[in-house]
């Protein structure tokens, strides 16, 4: 079956009362066969009937052996991050998301990991940056905020030699358009709070792993650790997924729409979308994702950073908020915001200027969003 009817019916088999929509089970424990004997469900930090549910749609369509869902994206990364044992080394990409960022800096630094950042969407720099220690590569299939694009088959063709597990935090890129897995990555993880859920209300993670045995030691983890997603959140998030195809290839197409005309406007200095065929990786993006490119556009103005201010706080339509993927557009400035973890020479390095303000753009009429950017921006240079 294809992608959109899988979505709706994979972990939304009917139960015995015939309901089309699973119910929710905010059972916490369960009640056993025999002292010793144990059903299939027992407590629900282990596992629990909605949360089956959703991982076993997740696991299907991102192509994976199996899928987890947890109470949060840094849950999610967090639980990769925890198969790592003390002394190790991970490159990682110089533009990811800050908490990731934080989360390798200020956390796993403490179990005396290294951590290298290098431009990811170069294969050839995360080649230069393997150690003997180096066990993890962890990237973004669009790199944030600057919408870098890196080459998964060239990467996986390093690391998979190399015994070296490759991540991809696919939250900007969601398995309609993109599945790592098929590319060669071991591990996906969204932060499900943006695209998946789709509609800014539910907070969820998720890992999806190549193979069986990779995907129990994740479950392991998680289990022993816990960041597990709750009942109500487990229905929101599968309920997201079922118009996750139709969501994003909608706001992919006003994405290029509003990409195109940020071009042509004269206080634009630059625009960083995969689908405008000014992007460096415009090619490969179009070789791995088709034609739709994501819900995210960075741009810099022509003017100063007291410019970049006003015009975040100027949009009416696009709310002044971190967070992306949903169905209401987004505004926000990384260096103050989504990126305020990063310390300033690593933001930096990387090129996260000042200036730089991302845009998630989400269902609305496109051009009510152009309306709005246009009397945000104003035409006078
Ligand atoms: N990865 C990316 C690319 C993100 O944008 C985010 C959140 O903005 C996360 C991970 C973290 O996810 P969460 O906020 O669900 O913990």
């Amino acid at each position: 079956m294809k992608f959109r009817t899988r979505a709706i019916h994979v972990g939304s088999e009917p139960d015995a009362t015939g309901a089309v929509i699973p119910p929710i089970y905010l059972a916490t424990t369960f009640i056993q066969p025999g002292a010793g004997e144990w059903g299939t469900f027992d407590y629900s930090r282990s596992g629990s009937p909605t949360r089956a549910r959703v991982e076993k749609v997740l696991a299907d369509l991102e192509g994976a052996a199996g899928a987890l869902a947890f109470s949060s994206g840094m849950a999610a990364t967090h639980c990769a991050m925890m198969l790592l044992e003390a002394g190790s080394h991970v490159i990682a990409s110089n533009d990811i998301y800050g908490g990731t960022y934080r989360l390798l800096h200020k956390i796993c630094s403490r179990n005396q990991i290294e951590v290298s950042l290098v431009a990811a969407h170069d294969s050839e720099s995360i080649a230069d940056a393997i150690r003997p220690n180096t066990k993890m590569v962890w990237i973004e299939s669009i790199g944030n905020p600057l919408i870098t694009i890196p080459d998964i088959p060239s990467i996986a063709s390093i690391t998979r030699p190399a015994g070296i597990l490759l991540g991809v935090d696919s939250t900007f890129v969601p398995p309609s358009i993109l599945r790592p897995i098929e590319l060669g990555a071991d591990i996906v993880m969204h932060s499900a709070t943006k695209l998946l859920g789709g509609h800014s209300d539910c907070l969820a993670g998720v890992l999806a792993a190549r193979d069986r045995e990779l995907h129990d030691r994740l479950y392991y983890t998680q289990n022993a650790t816990g960041a597990v997603l709750g009942g109500l959140e487990s229905f929101l998030l599968h309920r997201g997924i079922k118009t996750l195809a139709l969501r994003v290839r909608e706001q992919s197409r006003s994405a290029l729409r509003i990409a195109q005309w940020l071009e042509r406007h004269p206080k634009v200095r630059r625009v960083l979308y995969p689908g405008l065929a000014s992007h460096p990786q415009h090619a490969r993006a179009s070789k791995y994702m088709g034609d739709q490119f994501g819900t995210v556009i960075s741009f810099e103005l022509t003017g100063d950073i007291a410019e970049t201010k006003r015009v975040c706080s100027a949009t009416q339509l696009f709310g002044l908020a971190v967070s992306l993927g949903a169905v209401e557009s987004l505004i926000e400035q990384p260096a103050t915001m989504s990126h305020a973890s990063y310390d300033s020479t690593a933001r930096a390095t990387a090129g996260i200027s000042d200036s730089l303000i991302r845009l998630s753009v989400g269902l609305e009429d496109a051009d009510d969003l152009i309306a709005d950017l246009d009397q945000a921006i104003g035409s006078q240079p």
